[in-house]
C-alpha cells in the first residue's frame, strides 16, 4: 500500500515538474488560493477580507497526534515559498513559509476528507502542519535564490555541499545532542532520558533520529518517550532515519545502508515520514543517513525534497570529543552502551555542558 502511494506521488511529481508555483498551488488548494489569483478587484477585495478575517481567526497549527493512528490518503512532496494566511502557533509573525509536503487525511465521523501541509519556518527552520488553505500566493521554492537572506535555504544549500560531512558551518555556541533510534531488538535505553531529564521546567533539548524499523516493533517506548516530551521533559526534535535502515555486514561502506543496489530513497523517506506522522510524531526539516553513509546523488535528492542531512562531529563511541559547537551522536536503542558511557563522563566532568545543549535547528541557522 506504501509502495502505491509512493508510486502515485513519483507520477505526480513528473506531472508538476516544470509547472509554475501558481499551477503548483491550485492544484494543492484549490478554492481560496485560485481566487485571490483569478478575480476582479472587487473580488479581490473580498478575498482581502476574507484573509484579514483567517489571521485572527484561523491557521493554528495541528498538533501531529490528530494523525495518530489516521492512514493519510494522499501524501505529496511540495517545494514552494508561500504566504502565511495567519498566525502560527505561538503567533509568531512569521510571514513566508515554505511548504515541504501535501497531506490528506480523512479522519473517523468527519467527510469529506481535510488536506494539510507540512511546512517548514525559512528563518528559524521549524516545522508545522498547518490546514493547506492557511498558506497562499505561493511560488516555486529554489534554495539557490534565497540563500543570502534564509538560513533554511542557505541550510539547503550546504547539505548538498557537505553531503553527509562534519558540521563544518557551525560556529554556534551550544552543543547539539543527537540520539538514534535504529531498528533494534533490544530495549530502549532508558537510563539515556533519565540522565538527561533536568525536570519539567527546564526540557532538555535533544534530537532524536526515529527509523520505521525501530517505530513498528517499539510502540510502548515510543509512547514513554511522548509522554516525556509532552510532559515538559524534553524538547524534541524527530529526525526522520529511513524506513528500513538497511545495513549489511558483508558490504563495503560505499555500497552499504542506503547506498546498497535496489534500495528505493524516494520510499525510504517519505514513507519513514508518513509512519511518523502515523504515530503522532513531527518531521523536522532533517534526515539522518544510516551509518552516516551516502553520496551526492541522494544529497542532492534530500536538497530537492527539502531535507538537510544530519551528520555529526562526536559520534562518542567512535572516540570523537565533543566541543563547543558539536553535533553529538550516540545511540538511544540499546545497541551502542559505549556512546552513552561517554556522554556520562562528558556530563560529569564537564559540569557547563548540560546547559549548552540547544535545538538542532539552531545549528543550522547560520
Ligand atoms: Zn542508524
Amino acid at each position: 500500500m506504501l509502495k502505491i502511494e509512493v508510486a502515485k506521488k513519483e507520477l505526480y511529481q513528473k506531472k508538476i515538474t516544470g509547472l509554475l508555483g501558481l499551477v503548483l498551488l491550485g492544484m494543492l488548494t484549490a478554492s481560496a488560493c485560485a481566487t485571490s489569483l483569478t478575480t476582479s478587484p472587487a473580488k479581490s477585495e473580498a478575498t482581502r477580507a476574507i484573509n484579514e478575517n483567517a489571521q485572527q481567526t484561523t491557521c493554528q497549527a495541528v498538533s501531529p497526534n490528530q494523525f495518530y493512528r489516521h492512514v493519510l490518503d494522499q501524501y505529496r512532496e511540495q517545494h514552494l515559498l508561500c504566504k502565511l494566511k495567519g498566525l502560527v502557533k505561538d503567533g509568531s509573525s512569521q510571514s513566508t513559509t515554505v511548504v515541504l509536503r501535501a497531506l490528506e487525511a480523512r479522519f473517523a465521523g468527519r467527510q469529506p476528507s481535510e488536506h494539510f501541509v507540512l511546512v517548514a519556518n525559512p528563518k528559524s527552520l521549524e516545522t508545522s502542519i498547518l490546514p493547506a488553505d492557511c498558506v497562499a500566493d505561493c511560488v516555486e521554492f529554489k534554495p539557490e535564490d534565497h540563500s543570502a537572506t534564509l538560513p533554511y535555504a542557505r541550510a539547503l544549500t550546504a547539505g548538498e555541499k557537505f553531503s553527509g560531512a562534519q558540521h563544518e558551518e557551525n560556529s554556534h555556541s551550544e552543543v547539539y545532542l543527537t540520539a538514534d533510534l535504529c531498528p533494534s531488538k533490544k530495549e530502549l535505553d532508558r537510563e539515556f532520558f533519565s540522565k538527561l531529564d533536568a525536570g519539567t521546567l527546564h526540557a532538555t533539548p535533544i534530537a532524536l533520529s526515529v527509523a520505521g524499523g525501530w517505530l513498528r516493533h517499539h510502540q510502548s517506548e515510543l509512547e514513554e518517550i511522548k509522554k516525556l516530551a509532552r510532559e515538559g521533559h524534553f524538547r524534541i526534535t524527530w529526525i526522520n532515519h529511513s524506513y528500513s535502515h538497511p545495513y549489511n555486514k558483508d558490504l563495503p561502506l560505499e555500497h552499504n545502508f542506503l547506498l546498497e543496489s535496489g534500495i528505493n530513497l524516494s520510499h525510504e523517506v517519505f514513507d519513514n515520514e508518513r509512519l511518523m506522522i502515523f504515530n503522532g510524531l513531527l518531521p523536522s526539516v532533517f534526515f539522518r543517513f544510516p551509518g552516516l553513509v551516502s553520496d551526492s546523488a541522494d544529497a542532492l535528492k534530500l536538497k530537492t525534497w527539502g531535507l538537510i542531512p544530519v551528520s555529526a562531529d562526536a559520534w562518542l563511541a567512535k572516540g570523537q570529543k565533543i566541543k563547543v559547537g558539536s553535533i553529538i551522536l550516540v545511540h538511544a536503542n540499546g545497541n551502542e552502551p559505549l556512546g552513552l558511557n561517554l556522554l556520562y563522563k562528558n556530563l560529569e566532568e564537564w559540569p557547563a555542558l548540560r546547559s549548552l545543549f540547544g535545538d538542532l535547528n539552531d545549528a543550522f541557522t547560520f
